[in-house]
Parts: C-alpha cells; structure tokens; sequence
C-alpha cells in the first residue's frame, strides 16, 4: 500500500519548509539505485553528485546525504527531500503506509540511531517531593524505591 497524502505530509513537516521549496528544483536529478519497502539508495545530481541513503526504522524515516550541507547542519536536505518524494510516488519506502505519523530525522547509514532520536529519548519521571513529616512519605517512598529497583539493569 503506497503512502497516503497525509503520511507525506507528516514527513514533509519534519522538513525546514525552505528546504522543502528548494528540492524541487532537484525532482528530476533524483536516479534511484535500490529501493524497497524499508530503504532507499539514491544519487542526486546537483552541482555535485551526492548520494541519499533512506532507511525505515519504526515510525521514522533516517535520512543521511553526502552534501556539505547535511554533514554541516545534520538535518533532512534538499536531495534527501527530493528522493522521499520520488521514491514515495514510485511506491517504495511502503513500510511506513502502517504508521500514522512518520517522522523524517538525520542519521546515518551505519550510525547509532539511538542518538538521534530526542523524542525516544527515556524521559526521567519528575522527582517526587517527599515530606517527611508525611506519614505517606514513608509508603511513597517504598514504592518509589521498588519501582527503580525494578528499572535497574539486571545483572547478565
Ligand atoms: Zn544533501
């Protein structure tokens, strides 16, 4: 199932909307290497000839290119813009037609994605303040106690 408008508008809002106009311009210089319904290897024609890697990995699209301008800012560029759009009209990258929302963020081919994804990021629970003159403090803190204890790494 090819994506729908909104599952490309959802991609598209992760993109700076300049980067967005200026990828138009590259729709034609975009020849795509590889494709299926997880990754796509593309060349795009510029001044120079750079390469876009896409990668599905759960509700995002990782996008890396080889431009100064992705290796200098770290965000989705205009070639990469540009192989999303050519590649979602030829019916790839349908892995995402299952996710609501996908999101399109930098990284790379070989990176750890982890480090990329501040909205994957555990968030730590807000510290509770904890009185102590508040028989409840006690039971709070127990359970409090247990909980972290529980989240604690087991031992291999
Ligand atoms: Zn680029």
């Amino acid at each position: 199932m090819p994506l729908s408008h909104q599952q490309l508008a959802s991609l598209r809002a992760s993109v700076d909307p300049g980067v967005v106009a200026r990828s138009r311009a590259y729709a034609r210089a975009v020849r795509i290497v590889s494709a299926d319904t997880t990754h796509v290897d593309a060349l795009v024609q510029g001044t120079h000839e750079y390469e876009v890697f896409l990668t599905v990995e759960g509700t995002r699209l990782v996008a890396s290119c080889t431009c100064p301008f992705f290796d200098d800012r770290f965000e989705p560029c205009k070639h990469a813009w540009a192989v999303v759009e050519a590649a979602v009209a030829q019916g790839h990258l349908n892995a995402l037609a299952d996710v609501a929302r996908p999101r399109l963020i930098a990284g790379g081919p070989d990176d750890d994605l982890d480090i990329y994804g501040p909205d994957e990021a555990e968030e730590d629970p807000e510290p509770l303040e904890l009185r102590d003159t508040d028989p409840r403090t006690r039971w709070v803190r127990a359970l409090v106690g247990r909980r972290s204890q529980a989240q604690a790494p087991r031992e291999p």
